[in-house]
């Protein structure tokens, strides 16, 4: 293994406590709250910060109102953010989550913003901040140099970092939907049987061979676009780097170390919320 520009140490911290909250949401004084919204293909969530910028309440949900990193169901987002939100408000026991930054896949910005930005708005929230989804999850991951790949639920996010700054990202339509295709196509069970047991740690030994062409799949993709940036490091984030042991495939495939934090599914979500201020946008 080779030398690792980050330690997860804050990532990891965060993460976990956030995983906490999810649970048992920390109901104690702040003059602010900052929500961070992560729309995406396959999961809706909702973090929120303190005044400290600690996670003290969350909440995550299975949706289908987003294909391919664009909003196809906008009323049924709204709806989920506003449920969602109000969960929230009642769980801290605050009157309204007023702040709330959002976040699009790369390269989105100019088809799908605006229509993300509004369905926050139409929950009810004043939005903030609308970031890329690598900038949102560097917040946490804190990097200089190196790939941040994103595998979601229906897309693969890429973002080069060159001293700490964005120098190329790509967005491909491939990412743990199609996993659970796969799954679901050699198994002969129900998509939906397939997808729950994908994402159950326990079963991941068993179906890393029957993923591990997909895998290798978004590796051979993720090559290409970092060819020629002098990539010494990936980093992974998204629900699908869940998967037991999908960095090593993606190593072996790019030849590029590959390192990705205990639990990669909520770096994107708390870096969006790490991003929201209490200037409204125009
Ligand atoms: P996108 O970024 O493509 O818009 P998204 O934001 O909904 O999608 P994430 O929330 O990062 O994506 O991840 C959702 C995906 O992660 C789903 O395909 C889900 O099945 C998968 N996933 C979640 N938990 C696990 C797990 N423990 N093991 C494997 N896969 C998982």
């Amino acid at each position: 293994m080779s030398k690792k520009d980050v330690t997860f140490q804050y990532c990891d911290e965060i993460i976990d406590q956030f995983e906490k909250v999810c649970k048992h949401p920390i109901v104690e004084k702040s003059s602010v709250y900052y929500a961070g919204v992560d729309l995406g293909t396959a999961c809706i969530v909702v973090a929120v910060l303190d005044e400290n910028r600690r996670p003290v309440a969350g909440r995550y949900q299975y949706a289908d109102v987003v294909r391919d990193g664009m909003v196809v169901d906008y009323f049924g987002a709204v709806q989920i953010i506003r449920e969602m939100k109000a969960q929230l408000e009642e769980e801290l026991g605050v009157e309204e989550l007023l702040y709330a930054a959002a976040a699009i896949p790369p390269g989105t910005d100019t088809l799908d913003g605006g229509a993300v930005k509004n369905v926050i708005q139409g929950a009810g929230f004043e939005i903030t901040n609308l970031l890329d989804e690598s900038t949102a999850a560097n917040a946490v991951l804190r990097i200089k140099n190196g790939a941040i790949v994103d595998i979601g639920g229906g897309t693969t996010g890429i973002s080069i970092f060159k001293d700490g700054e964005v120098v190329y990202v790509a967005d491909e339509p491939t990412g743990g939907t199609h996993f659970s295709l796969v799954l679901a196509g050699a198994l002969h069970i129900p998509f939906e049987e397939a997808e729950l047991k994908k994402r159950d740690p326990a079963h991941h030994k068993e179906i890393l061979p029957v993923l591990k062409p997909v895998v290798e799949k978004v590796a051979a993709i993720v090559k290409q676009h970092i060819q020629g940036y002098n990539v010494d490091e990936i980093y992974l984030v998204g629900g699908t780097c869940c998967l037991t042991g999908i960095e090593g495939i993606i190593q072996k495939q790019t030849g590029i170390p590959t390192f990705k934090p205990k639990n990669p599914m909520f770096a994107t979500p708390l870096g969006i919320a790490l991003n929201c201020k209490q200037e409204v946008m125009d």
